[in-house]
Parts: C-alpha cells; sequence; structure tokens
C-alpha cells in the first residue's frame, strides 16, 4: 500500500480572491483530476487528450494544463487504504478547480455515497446541469433545438441531506411521539421519517449564483422553481426567499411577471432579468411544451435532481450531460452518469458527458476559446455520424466507434478548425 501523496511538480495554483470570490488562472494552472471508478478510467483516458490538444489549439502553446491526479474510490482504497482519503480533500481545495469521473457507492463502508460526502465537506453547494442540444444527436423531442436551460440545483439541504430514521428504530419511535405528545401530529407508528430542512442562507445563496450566472452568460430568464403551494415553509419559503434575494441583491435588473405586461409591453427589456417562477409539477410541462421561455432555474435539491435528468432526456440522455458541484472556494466538474460496472475497461461508453464538463470548465476560468472549440469539434463530429455504441443504435447509417475512438475523433476534427 502507498503511504505517500504525490505533489504536483510543475504548473502554478489557481487561486481564489477572498472579497470577490473571483478566480484567478494562470497560463500554466495545476488542475486536479479524478479517474474515477469502472468506466471512469476510459473516459478519463478518452477526454484528457481532447483537453490538451484544444488548449494547444486555442492558445498556440501560450497556455497549457498541469493534471494532478488526486486518489479517490477503489483505487485509491487499494493504494491507501480509503475511498476518500483526507489529502484528497485538501488536494481539490488547494486545486480550487478539479474534473472527476464517476464514483462507486462502496456497498457497506463508511461513507453513504463518495459524491454527497464531497459535496457536503467541501461546501458545493450547487449542482449545476447545462442542458442545451447538439445538433445529430437523436433525441425524443421534435424540437429539441428549443431546449437550452441551466439547471441550478440546491445541493445541502432538502430530504436529500440525509436526515431520516428507519422504520420501527427507536429514534423513529421517539420523533413519531415526539411530534404526536408536543406537536399534535399522528403519524404511523411504523412509519420510516424522513427531515426536509430549508434555510434562507442556503436557498439565498444558490439564488445569488444562479443571478450572477444569468448576468454573466447574458441570458434573460430565471425561474424559481418550487413545491410551494403544499409544502409552504419549505418550498414556498424557497420561492420567497428567492424572490427576496433578488429584489435586495439584484433589484436594478430584475424585473417580474406582473411588470412585464403592464410596464414593458411582454418584452425583457435590454439588460433586465426576468425573475418568475413556477410550480415543479407544472415546470416539468412547461420544460417539454414551452422550453424556449425558460432559461435559468433554480430549484431546491429533490425536484433540481429530477428536473436535471428530465431535461437531459429531452436534448439525448445523461451520456451527454455534463455537470459541476459548485462552491464559494472550489468547484468539482464532472461525468453526471455513474460509474457503469458492466462497462468497466471495454472502451466502450460514450465520453461526451465528461468532455462537455470539460468545456463547462474552460468557461468557468474563462478560457472561451478552449471550451467554444471543443463543444464545437464535438458538435461537428456528431454531425458526422461519429459516435459511441449508445447514440449509433439509436441513429441510422452512423460509424460506431469506442470511447476512445470518439476523443480521437474529436481532435481529428480539431485539425480542420
Ligand atoms: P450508471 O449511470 O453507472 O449506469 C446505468 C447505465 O447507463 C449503464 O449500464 C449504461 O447502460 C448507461 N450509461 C452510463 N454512462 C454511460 C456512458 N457514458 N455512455 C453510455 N452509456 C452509459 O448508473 P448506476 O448503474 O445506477 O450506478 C453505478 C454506480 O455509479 C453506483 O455505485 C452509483 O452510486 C454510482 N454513481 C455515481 C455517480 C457520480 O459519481 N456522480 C452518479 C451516479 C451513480
Amino acid at each position: 500500500m502507498k503511504a505517500k501523496f504525490e505533489e504536483p511538480r510543475e504548473g502554478q495554483w489557481i487561486t481564489i480572491d477572498q472579497a470577490s470570490l473571483k478566480i484567478r488562472v494562470p497560463n500554466n494552472p495545476v488542475i486536479g483530476y479524478i479517474e474515477g471508478d469502472g468506466v471512469g478510467p476510459d473516459i478519463w483516458a478518452a477526454s484528457r487528450p481532447v483537453f490538451d490538444a484544444v488548449v494547444e489549439k486555442a492558445y498556440s502553446g501560450d497556455r497549457k494544463i498541469f493534471w494532478w491526479e488526486i486518489p479517490a474510490g477503489e483505487q485509491s482504497f487499494r493504494e491507501f487504504g480509503s475511498h476518500f482519503p483526507e489529502e484528497s480533500f485538501d488536494a481539490i481545495r488547494r486545486s480550487v478547480i478539479v474534473i472527476k469521473g464517476p464514483l462507486t457507492t462502496p456497498v457497506g463502508g463508511g461513507f453513504r455515497s463518495l459524491n454527497v460526502t464531497l459535496r457536503q465537506k467541501l461546501d458545493l453547494y450547487a449542482c449545476v446541469r447545462p442542458v442545451k442540444y447538439i445538433s445529430g444527436t437523436p433525441s425524443p423531442m421534435i424540437r429539441p433545438e428549443d431546449v437550452d436551460m441551466v439547471v441550478f440545483r440546491e445541493n445541502t439541504e432538502d430530504v436529500y441531506a440525509g436526515i431520516e430514521w428507519k422504520s420501527g428504530s427507536e429514534d423513529a419511535l421517539k420523533i413519531i411521539n415526539f411530534l404526536e405528545t408536543e406537536m399534535g401530529v399522528k403519524i404511523p407508528v411504523e412509519a420510516g421519517i424522513g427531515v426536509k430542512p430549508m434555510s434562507p442562507k442556503a436557498t439565498k445563496r444558490l439564488v445569488r449564483m444562479a443571478m450572477r450566472f444569468a448576468l454573466d452568460d447574458k441570458r434573460k430568464r430565471v425561474t424559481l422553481v418550487h413545491k410551494g403551494n403544499i409544502m409552504k415553509y419549505t418550498e414556498g419559503a424557497f420561492r420567497d426567499w428567492g424572490y427576496e434575494l433578488v429584489r435586495c441583491e439584484f433589484g436594478d435588473v430584475a424585473i417580474f411577471e406582473d411588470e412585464l405586461a403592464t410596464e414593458h409591453h411582454g418584452a425583457i427589456p435590454e439588460g433586465k432579468i426576468l425573475v418568475n417562477d413556477r410550480i415543479a409539477d407544472a415546470m416539468f410541462q412547461q420544460a417539454l411544451l414551452r422550453p424556449k421561455e425558460y432559461d435559468v432555474l433554480a430549484m431546491p435539491n429533490l425536484n433540481g435532481d429530477y428536473m436535471s435528468d428530465a431535461l437531459a432526456a429531452q436534448v439525448g440522455g445523461l451520456g451527454m450531460a455534463p455537470g459541476a458541484n459548485i462552491g464559494d472556494t472550489c468547484a468539482v466538474f464532472e461525468a453526471t452518469h455513474g460509474s457503469a460496472p458492466k462497462y468497466t475497461g471495454l472502451n466502450k461508453v460514450n465520453p461526451g458527458s465528461m468532455l462537455l464538463s470539460g468545456a463547462m470548465m474552460f468557461r468557468r476560468m474563462d478560457w472561451h476559446e478552449a471550451a467554444e472549440l471543443l463543444e464545437d469539434s464535438l458538435a461537428k463530429t456528431i454531425r458526422l455520424r461519429i459516435v459511441t455504441y449508445d447514440l449509433a443504435r439509436l441513429m441510422n447509417d452512423s460509424t460506431e466507434v469506442s470511447c476512445s475512438g470518439f476523443g480521437q475523433a474529436i481532435v481529428d476534427q480539431l485539425k480542420n478548425a
């Protein structure tokens, strides 16, 4: 078993300005990566040469990434005796920006889920999932190109925070008894119990991040999505705290739905952002029927989880869905699918999710030229109908390539860019 954690030998650290929370990226940054479990090493091996090639092409050698491997998951357990050594958390903090493959949740291990632990320990409070159609990708929609949304999902609270007691356990009975005697609430004694905490602090920082993104990315709408008609003091409060934050901190740019018709003749004025809200179930219908009317969605954890995957399906599924978990001090970009253990080592699955997460990462670094080059070359490859098995089986006349073959096809496209 290895005892020593390898430090990077070359490159410079990315830093954060503590006042503005803006990151400063040198031309030769150290970026941490976690290969992940199962198909993780395959998608990483396919993606890394693409990342290096787009940076080389976009900046003609003036910029270069120095990759730093951060141990996590099954390989880390074999080498260091832990699925997530404390040094790995430190390394992520130090890197500021990290890209990762999927991690298998160890069965019977000390972790509920490595991914949830990572989000909680590093306070990565927003799960950000852009959903945009890439022309040529098979989709169940008639007009998938109408979908261009970014979901900001709260990552630390709600029923996903894991505050639960098992049916019949001593603790569950204690809570049931307390609720009955102190609060007058009757619950079946055999019920399992889950608690759904939602706070102004966590809601406001999420909505702030969504609003800042909308401003930077020149988006026109931010929608607070909630189930406040039923859960008034959690989901309903999410909506109220969201509006409160917008009025307090973004009053100069925000306009609201009631003003839209009365003061702006139904059109959002230049430089303004329409802030509105939708009940979650209605939002699922809107995403299918009127996707053009939505832009940035700010959502609590559980509804945001459903919505992110449902939207991903509208544009071609999870194999192509990028994502990131972002906090004030670091950001972890990741393939959004799991470790797909049955495909381990087969060099078969689609690396698209990790590749597009890399494009998100470049945007975060303000390396927009690299992000655009990557997205364009990936889109061209799909338009040439060069795809991995998951898309090939849904397309006529495609050329099926391996995971690494797809990465190589993108690098080939770069030569013509
Ligand atoms: P999964 O996403 O790993 O796989 C489900 C199926 O989706 C696969 O069998 C495959 O058919 C398909 N698939 C997944 N990724 C694909 C790709 N890139 N290209 C083509 N097809 C792809 O889901 P699962 O089987 O439920 O989870 C396996 C493990 O992954 C579990 O231990 C789970 O906890 C973990 N997981 C990790 C993350 C993460 O690290 N962010 C996310 C989800 C699940």
